[in-house]
């Protein structure tokens, strides 16, 4: 599986329509849209993967037995694509993030299978036919181009280890040996593909996120299994072609498997801010208030509100509302635990549910609600415009608390004990954060004593 910075380094998304009559004017290409910073260094990686390509050629590469491996390969890829046309097309509109997808099977066969020349020509057939099948206008050319220079020197690199060109073989005989190859070439492979992605996602963000560089756990775990799908797609080849029949099927039904999974988070997710939305948070709130595992301990919700925030969109733009309801979401992703839920209940209103909590549970809910209220009101967001970046400050939000009793609470109770005390602190000037508690549907509240400035606004 191949790994493109295609979203993340930037979101080059162009018109269909548009996009055929400016091909031939370099000033409207989507490329300049690219921070600046990042044109060098994709440059580079383009340039290398051209060279390393031109020096790999050895004589004797192109013979009519790995000319003919190679074209099956490469009918091979096109067959899946073709297949699997609409399993693509719906994961492309519906992925935002890095997108995996599952062309390296035959990328990755090809890499130790033929000549590294042969198979970087595969690599570009296969995963240029995918981009133009199933991918354009939403990627654009450059990045379609970068992702296969990342795919090319991930094939080289594989090559190398696989040794095919030096022994002109298949470089798969041998049992262990040949094991141990295509466990090496694929390690390799999803490295240097890896290491390049992430680098580019890494430098296209002005504050890098190193974990948000690399993927998820179940983007690398699936190119794992891709990459492994590749190698016996490899080792089938050199034994009997016909035999690679019985690959297409567990591909096929993988690849599947991956859309319903994306479905299925898409469905849960929030688009504006990628966290969980109010229907998919309140199912597993539910899920986590009526738990019995001590490990839980005590449980609790915040409920916030960004404070006046039409006026953010009224002075600055929607788009720009939209960048700091990003920039919040971020941080309540990180003040909170893994665990933790997080949700956007709509508008410019967040809902939290923390379990686990220490002793009473008190202290530690009301003191992660005034992290987040600090962090909040020390937040700076830097949003690209056409005319140079806007930095948007002096936000603030207001935040309820309430802590689940032992026994005996609905989630709504909860809710509503902590939205009563959002409005307490809305009334107490915001940027403030108030502790409701849940007395059977009663929620008498207490001021806390770690709000932030009193000060009406
Ligand atoms: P308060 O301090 O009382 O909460 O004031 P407020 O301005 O935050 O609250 P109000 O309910 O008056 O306005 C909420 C605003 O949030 C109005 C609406 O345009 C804006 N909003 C809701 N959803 C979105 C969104 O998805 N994106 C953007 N940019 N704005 C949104
Ligand atoms: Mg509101
Ligand atoms: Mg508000």
């Amino acid at each position: 599986m191949s790994r493109g910075a295609r979203q993340d380094a930037a979101s080059g998304v162009s018109d269909p329509d548009t996009e055929v009559s400016s091909a031939w004017r370099p000033s409207s290409w989507a490329v300049w849209s690219m921070p600046r910073r990042l044109l060098g260094p994709i440059l580079v990686v383009e340039l290398t993967a051209a060279l390393l390509t031109v020096l790999s050629i050895a004589p004797g590469d192109f013979d009519r037995r790995t000319i003919m491996m190679s074209l099956l390969v490469c009918g091979l890829g096109i067959v899946h694509s073709e297949v699997a046309l609409r399993v693509e097309r719906v994961r492309r509109r519906i992925i935002d993030t890095l997108h995996v997808d599952l062309s390296s099977v035959w990328t990755f066969a090809a890499a130790v299978l033929v000549p590294p020349v042969l198979a970087v020509a595969v690599a570009a057939v296969v995963f240029t036919h995918l981009w133009w099948r199933s991918w354009r206008p939403r990627v654009a050319v450059y990045r379609h181009v970068f992702s296969t220079a990342t795919i090319v020197l991930s094939c080289l690199a594989a090559a190398a280890v696989a040794g095919v060109h030096r022994d002109g073989g298949s470089g798969l005989d041998g049992e262990g040996a040949g094991v141990l190859l295509l466990a090496g070439a694929i390690l390799v492979y999803t490295t240097v593909n890896t290491a390049l992605v992430a680098g580019a996602v890494a430098m296209s963000n002005p504050q890098p996120d190193i974990s948000k560089a690399l993927g998820r756990w179940d983007d690398i775990l699936l190119e794992f299994a891709t990459l492994s799908l590749g190698a016996i797609t490899a080792v089938a080849l050199s034994i009997n072609p016909m035999l690679v029949v019985l690959v297409l099927p567990p591909l096929l039904v993988l690849h599947r498997a991956v859309l319903v999974k994306h479905l299925e988070e898409a469905a849960n997710t929030d688009g504006k801010t990628g966290l969980l939305n109010a229907a998919a948070w309140h199912v597993q709130a539910e899920r986590v208030l009526h738990r019995r595992r001590r490990a839980d301990g005590m449980r609790g919700v915040l409920v916030l509100d960004l404070d006046h925030f039409k006026a953010v969109n009224d002075t600055h733009g929607h788009l720009a509302g939209d960048h700091v309801l990003a920039a919040v979401a971020d941080i309540l992703r990180t003040e909170v635990r893994e665990r933790d839920l997080v949700g956007r209940f709509g508008g410019e209103e967040f809902v939290v549910m923390l379990a686990g909590l220490e002793g009473s549970g008190s202290a530690e809910l009301e003191a992660v609600a005034d992290r987040i209220r600090r962090r909040v009101a020390d937040l700076r967001v830097e949003i690209p415009t056409p005319d140079g970046p806007l930095s948007v400050m002096g936000l603030s939000v207001s935040i309820g608390c309430a802590l689940s009793p032992d026994t005996g609470v609905d989630l709504r109770d909860l809710l509503q004990a902590a939205d009563k005390a959002l409005y307490v602190a809305k009334g107490a000037g915001r940027n403030a954060v108030r502790m409701g508690s849940v007395q059977l549907g009663r929620a008498p509240l207490r001021p806390v004593t770690t709000t932030g400035p009193e000060a009406g606004d």
